[in-house]
Parts: structure tokens; sequence; C-alpha cells
């Protein structure tokens, strides 16, 4: 759909939810919905509240009578106007994911940045740590400390020793 077709939408709207005519404002529980006839998505039958969209257009497709209002909002579907077609380009897919469905979705992204973060600091820890027992092996084999008594403190082989000795040199 493009810009100027969902301007033209909204100025018929006014603003508000077609059918209930409360005010869209963008935020949870009220936000605008595209409504369209399925199980053509270029069907646009016009803009309503989440409320509308979900409960009342759905009774109506399941056959159940509907109040005066709905009735007039789909007699006065908008691609009835504008031809089935009319509105073809992209329209966004509407997110069927339910709300919990939407929470949960970001705890889960929560959850995996919080363990991201934990992780990448444990590996700079683990970094850090690493240069600072590589300086002090270092250090105790330029003060003349025995390989021997260097493997004893540490608890490391000579081979591991030298191999902490040396990717603390690499960058
Ligand atoms: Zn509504």
């Amino acid at each position: 759909m493009t810009c100027v077709e969902f301007d033209a939408l909204w100025e018929r709207s006014g603003g508000a939810c077609e059918i209930c005519r409360v005010p869209f404002d963008g935020i949870a529980g009220n936000r605008v919905n595209i409504d369209h006839k399925p199980p053509r998505y270029e069907d646009v039958r016009g803009l309503l509240c989440v409320t509308c969209n979900t409960w009342v257009v759905a009774a109506h497709e399941r056959g159940k009578r509907m109040d005066d209002r709905a009735a007039a909002y789909l007699a006065n579907s908008w691609y009835r106007t504008h031809g089935p077609g009319a509105l073809t380009v992209g329209l966004p897919r509407p997110d069927r994911r339910s709300r919990r469905e939407k929470v949960c979705a970001q705890e889960t992204a929560e959850a995996l940045r919080r363990a991201t973060d934990a992780y990448r600091q444990a590996i700079e820890r683990r970094d850090r740590h690493r240069r600072e027992l590589a300086e002090a092996i270092v250090r105790a084999d330029a003060e003349g400390g025995r390989q021997v008594d260097i493997v004893r403190t540490t608890g490391y082989t000579r081979e591991h020793i030298r191999r902490i000795v040396a990717e603390a040199k690499t960058p």
C-alpha cells in the first residue's frame, strides 16, 4: 500500500475507528488496523481499532448479526468504491501473534540480550586475567624463577604456560 493510499484511508476514517469511532492514539490497545476482506489483502475495507477488527468483523464473518455501524462500515468498504486490486502494492500482513506471544518474544529477546552481555563481560574478564597471569609468569621467569616452581605454583603444564604467555602477546 502506498503512502498516498493510506493517507486517503486515514482521511476517510477521520483518525478514528470506522466502527466504534474511538480515535487512534498509536498506543497498544487502540492502534490502527488496516482491515481487509479475506483472503485478499488488496481488498481493504477500511481502518479499524484492534477490538473492532478482531471481534466485530470476525463475528460478522462467522455469520453473527452485527450492529448497524458495523453493517454500514462493511457496506461502505473501501475496496468496493476503489475496486479490488486498487490497493495492490505490498500491503503489510497483519501481525497475527497474540499479545501474550509478543510479550513472550520480548522476554526471550531480553533474556538473550542479558545472557550475551554477561557472556561478553565474562570473556573480557577472562582475557584480562589471562594477561595478568601471563605477566606474572614472565616476571617470575625474568627474576630467575625455575620452570618447575612456576609449574608447581600455577598447577599448569609447561606447554600450557607457554601457550598462556604466547596468547597474551597476540593482541
Ligand atoms: Zn473500533
